[in-house]
């Protein structure tokens, strides 16, 4: 069992071509994505698409659900976006009945998609589609245990745009900190791992992120690709701010 697990793609058409080629090249078939195909990015209708078509399991990410209800929570500029990527999929644009099935697409999304001792989300186990988990976390022990409880072995999970592993001990190690990249499941009686961001990266490193579940190894992969060419097409939409396309050249 070898498969990729991908989340917060948001609209990057770029970022998302690139990272299934990487997972392409490595004969890879079987992708699961955590959420958030949608929002702040310009290419909404062209990534639900190649999702549609690649991903086996894909889950319901805030921001695809405040593009099919109105959203909430969100800041000035996410929620323009927000509104925007809503324009995108009605039905107006291009042919009617493939609005429909991205708009179907997006309204059948699951939470929450659980296999054994493993489960995955988009926020966190105790709010999947909510709930932030971030590295600082590890000086809230009394959040993280209560994560833990409801956690029988793994959870995989994104929303933070910030990759990877949190254990029962409180602590977290960015994939730098793991050698070669790669952590061990067997290693700890249980995790959460975040996989980081394909679209919008924002632990300073610009490259599209994601991670390889092999049985019990976790493979953290970077993937560079063309943000310059998805920058200019934001700066190219007046809905989108330009901090959007600014903040994928330095992954902030
Ligand atoms: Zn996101």
């Amino acid at each position: 069992m070898k498969r990729a697990i991908i989340s917060d793609i948001h609209s990057n058409l770029e970022a998302l071509e690139a990272v299934l080629k990487d997972i392409d090249s490595q004969g890879i078939t079987e992708i699961y994505c955590l959420g958030d195909i949608v929002g702040y990015g310009p290419n909404p209708r062209e990534c639900i698409d190649l999702v549609m078509q690649r991903c086996k399991v894909c889950l319901l990410g805030n921001h695809d659900q405040g593009a099919l209800f109105d959203p909430e929570g969100f800041n000035v500029g996410a929620e323009k976006a927000i509104f925007w990527t809503r324009e995108q999929l009605e039905e107006h644009h291009g042919n009617p009945a493939e609005s429909l099935k991205r708009w179907d697409y997006l309204g059948e999304r699951p939470r929450i998609h659980k296999e054994g001792p493993i489960v995955y989300v988009h926020g966190s186990v105790r709010n999947p589609l909510n709930e932030y988990v971030f590295p600082e976390d590890i000086y809230s022990p009394a959040k993280l245990q209560k994560l833990f409880s409801l956690i029988e072995k793994c959870s995989f999970q994104g929303h933070t745009h910030t990759p990877g592993v949190f254990t029962e001990q409180c602590e977290f190690f960015s994939p730098e900190e793991l050698p070669n990249g790669e952590f061990d499941l067997k290693s700890v009686s249980k995790a959460m791992i975040n996989v980081g961001s394909v679209g919008q990266p924002r632990d300073g490193d610009p490259r599209a992120c994601y991670v390889i579940q092999d049985e019990d190894r976790v493979i953290f992969r970077r993937v560079p690709y063309n943000y310059e060419l998805t920058c200019e097409k934001i700066y190219a939409i007046p809905e989108l701010d330009n901090f959007l396309g600014d903040r994928l050249k330095e992954g902030r």
